[in-house]
């Protein structure tokens, strides 16, 4: 019956008590008092020993143990399953009895299952607290999009899991080619040659790989003594695979982001150039054409953003490159919120802003620019090419335009750190297209040009047609006129003659004389009007014809207080000219501005030496100060027979410029009102010392 209390009292410690040493104590008390044992204990694995009463001497117990007999000390080895610990239970009586020895192996058998019942307890409250570790370790590790953070929170808990003194995580770029992170937790980074003396350190390495490859591996150096049991293990294993894992997500998340960008970033490139393609439409004018350029390559919100853009165009008469246009910003674009537009009110605002660069002075020449003839992208080299708006740091590319195999520009952009293969593609699309753009602009330029002309041309044609016909009528009439106006003048002068000379009538005959004189001499005027000069050319001094025609006026001038400036080249060579012809002109002009200055005024005559249109002239200007010429006027001076003074015969200005031209020169008015008016002639100094005939 005390039998049965006590291994009930037994059953309850087994049940209800969860400290080892004091569940042991219990029952060996309660064995002790049982049995009136003399003392029991129970020895376990690794050394450790639990005895009742406390002060009990070991000595005789250990022996035991050991297999030496001793009297009344007896062993009970404690069963014992697969993996658990050894245990004996050692008691001293003088005699036990068979009874006795029965009770004591159940005791036995109840305590190993003690010891069982409080490590499952232990193992259980061990493996919840790291389980819920682990779960908060894989939440966060999970949340992480970045390898690099990934890498780095993964070895702080590794660390912390294993009680290693430094975890060492290593990412391999793709399907393990290259190491590219390796992230240290623990000692600092110097001391990893420590941990690598392997008598003081064990190493162990654990994968990061899942089904689809290996994404790196984590690295543990734990002291030689410490601690690194099954669950441990299991729990940085079970780690590893997680980290795997979102390794791989992490992976394929990059690689989705990369599509999508690329995806998003040809839709841009795409609109980019159907936008400006439709904008191009809207406008023929070059200037135009390369403004929308412009836009649709640094506007951040419209067009690609770039910093920096500048446009070229060939010059085909000296077959250079010309600056055109360009932007150059930083901070806040100057484009805004405008649609894409060509108004007059947005490009100057746009021309007026710090960022636009007017590049019309602007000639880039030599290699590598020269090398864009050949079609082909042409990358600066720092300093090289370079031009003054440049700036250091920033890498250049030039793009030709291309129209077919003729190079019709050129598009200069500029970036800090560059431009990816993408963005070179898209320019080469966008250079193309421009190219297009700019060739038709200059085509429909070349064809309004060529349109007007013609048109001009047919103009002088008819013209010129018209002033032929009238001048033969005019020939014919004058030359029919002459000969009644020679015997209306002869006769007039015999009568006049015989008249005495106060005879009343001889004023009538006078004034016939006069007018007859002056019709005589329009007749001149006209018929040398019609006639086509023939230029009896030699080398002559234009400074002197001046003086000689002058100097037939100076007595006119000085009675009309007329001041004469003169300014004469004397350093001019002699020109091929006709110089009668050329009299007669110059006789003209300065008639001319004696008229139109009336009383009192001055009049200028310079000479010059010039360039014209590449070639060299000699300048002939005379300026009066006769208020100049109404406007409605100016564009009818040079026509035949028109003239707005009463005496006049309009025939001045006309004979004066066919005089000049057939020279091969120019005549042309600057008309300055209320001043006067300047008349200028060009006389070209090419074909020097010919002396020849010229006759149309
Ligand atoms: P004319 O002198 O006989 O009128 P021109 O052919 O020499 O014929 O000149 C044509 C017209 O041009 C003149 O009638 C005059 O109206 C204008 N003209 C020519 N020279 C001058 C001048 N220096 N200042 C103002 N008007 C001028």
């Amino acid at each position: 019956m005390e039998s049965l209390v006590f291994l009930s009292e037994v059953c309850e410690v087994i049940c209800t008590y969860t400290s080892l040493k004091r569940g042991v104590r219990a029952i060996l008390s309660r064995l002790v008092e049982a049995l009136s044992l003399e003392g029991a204990c129970l020895f376990l694995s690794r050394g450790r020993v639990y005895l009742w009463p406390e002060e009990l001497d070991l000595q005789e117990y250990r022996e035991a143990l050991e297999g030496k007999p001793r009297k009344g000390v007896e062993v009970f080895p404690l069963p014992k399953p697969r993996g658990e610990m050894r245990g004996y239970l050692v008691v001293k009586k003088e005699a036990l009895s068979s009874q006795e020895r029965e009770l004591l192996e159940v005791v036995a058998r109840q305590l190993a299952q003690f010891l069982r019942h409080v490590r499952v307890q232990r193992e259980l409250k061990a493996g919840a607290k790291l389980l819920l570790d682990l779960y908060s370790a894989g939440r966060e590790l999970g949340s992480l999009l970045d390898r690099r953070a990934l890498a780095q929170r993964l070895a702080e808990y590794v660390r912390e899991f294993s009680g290693a003194e430094l975890v060492n995580v290593t990412l391999f770029e793709k399907e393990g080619r290259h190491a590219s992170i390796t992230l240290y937790a623990g000692k600092d980074e110097g001391d990893i040659i420590k941990f690598y003396n392997e008598d003081l350190y064990k190493r162990v390495a654990v994968p990061l790989s899942t089904s689809k490859g290996n994404w790196g591996v984590v690295e543990l150096y734990l002291s030689k003594d410490a601690p690194f049991g099954r669950p441990r293990r299991r729990m940085i294993h079970i780690l590893a695979e997680l980290a795997g894992t979102f390794l791989e997500n992490i992976t394929l998340y990059d690689r989705l982001r990369f599509l999508l960008e690329e995806r998003e970033k040809r839709i841009r490139f795409l609109s980019i150039l159907y936008q400006v393609g439709n904008a191009y439409r809207w406008t023929s004018e070059l200037r135009k054409r390369f403004f929308l350029a412009l836009r649709a390559l640094t506007d951040p919100q419209k067009g690609l953003g770039l910093p920096e853009a500048y446009f070229f165009i060939r010059d085909e008469a000296r077959g250079v490159l010309k600056g055109v246009m360009g932007v150059s910003w930083s901070g806040n674009s100057p484009w805004g919120e405008q649609d894409w537009t060509v108004d007059e009110e947005y490009i100057e605002k746009i021309e007026r802003s710090p960022a636009f660069y007017d590049l019309r002075d602007v000639m880039p020449s030599g290699p590598p620019w020269s090398e864009l003839e050949k079609g082909e992208v042409v990358y600066l080299s720092p300093g090289q090419g370079a031009l003054p708006f440049m700036r250091e740091g920033v890498v250049y590319v030039v793009f030709p335009l291309m129209a077919g195999e003729h190079l019709v520009g050129a598009l200069l952009v500029g970036k800090e750190g560059g431009f990816d293969s993408e963005e070179v593609h898209f320019l080469t699309m966008f250079s193309h297209q421009l190219a297009l753009a700019v060739e038709s602009a200059r085509l429909q330029e070349v064809l309004k040009m060529t349109g007007k002309e013609l048109k001009e041309a047919q103009e002088r044609f008819l013209h010129s047609e018209k002033l032929a016909a009238l001048g033969e009528l005019a020939a014919r009439v004058a030359h029919d006129l002459k000969n009644p106006l020679i015997a209306i003048g002869g006769f007039a002068r015999r009568l006049h003659d015989k008249m005495a000379e106060d005879c009343p009538d001889k004023l009538y005959t006078g004034t016939i004389l006069k007018e007859v004189e002056e019709a005589e001499k329009i007749l001149s005027n006209v018929l040398g009007y019609a006639r086509v000069p023939s230029l009896k050319k030699r080398l002559a001094d234009v400074n002197t014809l001046l003086d000689d025609v002058l100097f037939l006026h100076a007595e006119e001038m000085r009675d009309r207080n007329i001041v004469l400036v003169k300014k004469l080249d004397r350093s001019l060579p002699p020109v091929s000219i006709d110089p009668a012809q050329l009299r007669q002109v110059f006789m003209n002009l300065v008639s001319n501005a004696l008229q139109a200055i009336g009383r009192k005024g001055s009049i200028t005559v310079s000479t010059s030496r010039v360039e014209r249109d590449g070639k060299e002239h000699v300048k002939v200007e005379i300026s009066d100060t006769g208020g100049g010429i109404p406007e409605d006027v100016l564009p009818n001076i040079f026509n035949p027979f028109f003239t707005t003074k009463s005496t006049g015969t309009g025939l001045g200005l006309s004979i004066a410029k066919r005089i000049v031209e057939l020279h091969g020169g120019e005549i042309r008015v600057v008309n300055n009102p209320p001043v006067g008016a300047t008349f200028v002639v060009y006389l070209p100094l090419e074909g020097d010392g010919e002396t020849q005939d010229q006759s149309t």
